[in-house]
């Protein structure tokens, strides 16, 4: 039997659940549905942070950013292919969202640094860990507290349309049954697709054999399901891949990283580029080494001020050595070359002027306190930035740039904001900034106020 609710939410990832939480808030009956077993989607991977200009955090640590800056370092970094529009919203919207985690005991207080930005406006969990796990159980915890429905291992297949303004979903459950469920307003946040092989290649067929960091229900069924419905799509072609991925799990090894003061080595010992330059450009200068792949270095200091670096050790990422030189020889490199290179990088440090790359950020201190430790990093598809075309209500938008009724989207889904090529730290902004919203638009048009 048809089930009736007002707003049908398709996706756990943190679009998801934001749009969830505030359209409960707003008063709306809400279901939330997803096809995997587990809750979190590619969000609860997110490592570095949620970046946002001028808010409280920032003001409370000294740093003075402004929105104007954020704005033009993001579309500098999406190499001005980001829809301004969207952008601009995205921009005026993030310290508001960081206020909204925040009053629902989601406290993103440290603040770091990812790749092309200038200014520290990444905001992380107080203990610097991962904040994808962070941001996921705070969001949990919160759609528990309002008893909000959730359908795990029940997958969309379709929104149903009815005189051109959406009715519903169609759902395939566990046991391929499938079943109506009815609403005034779905909201897709299912993702981007880059664990959809067929679709990376079909748009960037030399992306053939990269392996990719996401969770494998990144598959892009939402962009399909709202192409089958109208919508328009935008930049399908870029996708992102990340510089930093371990290869044999595929594991993304954080910005945070070289965001702390780590820096990249070839195989030769030697620093080949600005570490902090953007994801693109890192991982273009990596895949053009002889070996194709490059080693994180860094030392006790780094460690010392990135959780992260634990869990790498943990799960047995990393090479370590009291000393450079005996550091190099674990890594079959060559001993001179690699204490050469640590300590020209030193003096740049102390001299806050890196002659070689001209790396800007992130200079924070020399790296010479021992133990020394390796990782083995190479590129893998790690964002889509293209997908569905929305307004800055997150309304989903034909091809004409009208909007289809009751079609809402937020999240890796969409497309536009990013342009071609997403900063780190921006994609938490994003689905907390476009969830909230869609959660409320979406809300306000099935209660019909
Ligand atoms: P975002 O970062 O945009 O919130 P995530 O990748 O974190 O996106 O989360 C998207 C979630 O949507 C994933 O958990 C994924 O399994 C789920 N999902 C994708 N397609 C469907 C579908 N057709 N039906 C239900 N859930 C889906």
């Amino acid at each position: 039997a048809p089930v009736n609710y007002d707003v049908v939410v398709v996706g756990t990832g943190g679009a998801g659940l934001a749009a969830a939480i505030q359209a409960h808030d707003d008063g709306a009956r809400v279901v939330i549905i997803e096809k995997m077993p587990t809750i979190g989607g590619n969000t609860i991977k997110a490592s570095v942070g949620m970046n946002a200009a001028e808010t409280r955090y920032q003001k409370l640590k000294g740093i003075e950013d402004s929105k104007e800056l954020f704005y033009e370092e993001t579309l500098k970094g999406g190499k001005f292919k980001n829809n301004p529009v969207l952008l601009r919203e995205f921009v005026e919207q993030a310290p508001e969202a960081i206020e909204w985690l925040a009053a629902k005991d989601i406290e993103l207080c440290d603040i770091t640094i990812t790749g092309g930005m200038s200014i520290d406006r990444t905001h992380r969990p107080e203990d610097r860990s991962a904040v994808g796990g962070f941001l996921i159980s705070g969001l949990v915890k919160n759609v528990n507290l309002r008893n909000i429905e959730v359908l795990l291992e029940t997958s969309v297949a379709e929104i149903l349309v009815e005189n051109g303004a959406v009715t519903g979903v169609k759902v395939v459950d566990e046991y391929n049954d499938s079943r109506i469920i009815n609403a005034k307003s779905v909201i897709v946040a299912t993702g981007g697709f880059s664990a959809n092989r067929e679709m990376v290649v079909k748009y960037r067929p030399e992306l053939d054999g990269f392996v990719t960091t996401n969770h494998k229900g990144a598959t892009g069924s939402g962009i399909a399901m709202l192409q089958h419905i109208g919508a328009d799509t935008v930049d399908m072609g870029e996708i992102q891949i990340h510089p930093t991925v371990e290869q044999t799990t595929s594991y993304l090894i954080s910005e945070a990283m070289r965001g702390g003061g780590a820096i990249l080595v070839s195989q030769a010992g030697k620093r080949f580029y600005n570490e902090m330059e953007t994801r693109d450009k890192v991982s273009a200068e990596i895949i053009a080494l002889p070996e194709k792949s490059a080693w994180i270095v860094f030392d006790e200091q780094v460690r010392a001020n990135n959780k992260a670096a634990d869990e790498y050790i943990a799960k047995g990422f990393v090479i370590s050595a009291p000393t450079p030189h005996e550091l190099a020889v674990k890594l079959n490199m060559d001993q001179e070359a690699l204490q050469t290179t640590l300590g020209r990088y030193n003096e740049f440090v102390a001299k806050q002027d890196d002659e070689d790359f001209g790396r800007e950020t992130a200079l924070r201190h020399p790296l010479n306190k021992g133990p020394y430790f390796a990782i083995r990093i190479a590129p893998g598809v790690h964002h889509t930035m293209g997908g569905v075309t929305i307004n800055t209500d997150t309304a989903v938008l034909d091809a004409q740039k009208e909007v289809i009724p009751g079609a809402w989207a937020a999240g890796e889904v969409v497309g536009g904001i990013h342009g071609a090529n997403r900063i780190g730290g921006n994609a938490v902004a994003d689905i907390i900034i476009f969830g909230i919203k869609a959660g409320h638009n979406a809300a306000k048009l099935a209660l019909g106020h």
